[in-house]
């Protein structure tokens, strides 16, 4: 089975709807047919200012929605990204031969830096695509399932591999994105032209998998939509009720033509009644399961400490290769 590689960070309380859609959904389905590992990448989220007790714990309930969503974690491995400290170490070593200029194009640090202002721009986030680079090549991966906001970021990781490999000998394996389809993509609700977000500003436009079901359906009911009042998917013109479709086609699994023919001669109320629905239908037993895990830490940090020592047996042997390859003296 090809290996694979996914993960999110424990950036918020709770995953969102592009999260479950966008993420969680096709991770689900390719476990069966993948050596699946998904990590909660607690490293990368403190590349912005982070509260310490707040990332504990929200990194327990990012793993807890990855086994509420369906995530096997018997079946897949699913670990949390500091408890394998081979990340960071090879994350220095790709440092070492990543350009500052190639570094300096990507566009995610662009986008997020430039919404924080320079002084409060972290070196970490600068360099946080080569350390999701370690994190792909230390497993060997020959997937790596993102959105297209990851994209680049997996453009980088296989530019670093082949130059390693050419200048040190065939170490890495080359990976390729699984880019989900832009149907898997899902935009804010009150600002249907970015994308859901965990570190949005706003509150109100994002479907959060763990709110009260009353507060999504709310949120839904007020989503932004458009002057016009057909039911009709088009991105370009119609953003807002594009969006509501695609979530509803997700997790209803119609088919968009068949979907908007269901709306023919209804109004926006009406989607959005049967959206509010639909979602809160999905998520209820999601948010059900995911408590039920919150109130047992101790076994859920068991889960975790077993995977992790699975991810290690596999990093370790990559980054022993690695450290042999440049030069650096084993101790002996
Ligand atoms: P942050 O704002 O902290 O970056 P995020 O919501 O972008 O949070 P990530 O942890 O960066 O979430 O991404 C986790 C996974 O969810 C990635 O595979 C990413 O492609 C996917 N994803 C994130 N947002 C969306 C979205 N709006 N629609 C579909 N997929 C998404
Ligand atoms: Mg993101």
């Amino acid at each position: 089975q090809p290996r694979l590689f996914s993960g999110m960070q424990p950036s918020a309380d709770s995953l969102h709807a592009g999260n479950y859609i966008g993420a969680l959904l096709q991770w689900r389905d390719l476990q069966a047919t993948h050596e699946a590992i998904f990590c909660v990448v607690d490293l990368h989220a403190i590349t912005v200012a982070q509260d310490p007790k707040l990332l504990r714990e929200q990194t327990r309930r990012t793993a807890a929605q990855y086994i509420a969503a369906g995530i096997d974690p018997t079946l897949s491995t699913l670990f949390v990204q500091s408890h394998v400290p081979a990340h960071t170490e090879l994350a220095w070593i790709l440092n070492t031969i990543t350009g500052f200029g190639e570094a300096s194009r990507m566009t995610q640090f662009k986008d997020k830096s430039a919404k924080q202002g320079s002084d409060f721009t972290s070196v970490g986030l600068f360099t946080y695509p080569i350390l999701m680079a370690a994190d792909i090549l230390l497993y060997g991966t020959e997937l790596v399932p993102v959105g297209d906001d990851q994209k680049q970021h997996v453009e980088l990781t296989r530019d670093l591999a082949a130059r390693f490999n050419s200048r040190f000998g065939d170490t890495f394996v080359i990976p390729k994105p699984f880019i989900l389809a832009e149907s898997a993509r899902i935009y804010d609700l009150q600002n249907p032209s970015s994308k859901m977000s965990k570190s949005a500003t706003t509150d109100a436009g994002i479907i959060w998998m763990l709110d009260e079901p009353s507060k999504t359906a709310k949120k839904i009911k007020s989503a932004v939509t458009d002057d016009d009042r057909e039911v009709r998917f088009d991105r370009e013109l119609k953003p807002g009720v594009s969006n509501l479709l695609t979530i509803m086609s997700a997790f209803t699994g119609t088919p968009m033509p068949e979907l908007v023919a269901s709306f023919e001669g209804k109004g926006y109320g009406d989607l959005k009644k049967t959206v509010a629905d639909v979602v809160v239908a999905e998520f209820d037993p999601v948010r059900a399961r995911t408590l039920e895990l919150l109130d047992d830490p101790a076994e859920l940090d068991r889960i975790l400490a077993t995977n992790a020592d699975r991810a290690e047996a596999l990093a370790r042997p990559i980054l022993e290769k690695v450290y042999d390859r440049i030069g650096l003296l084993p101790r002996r």
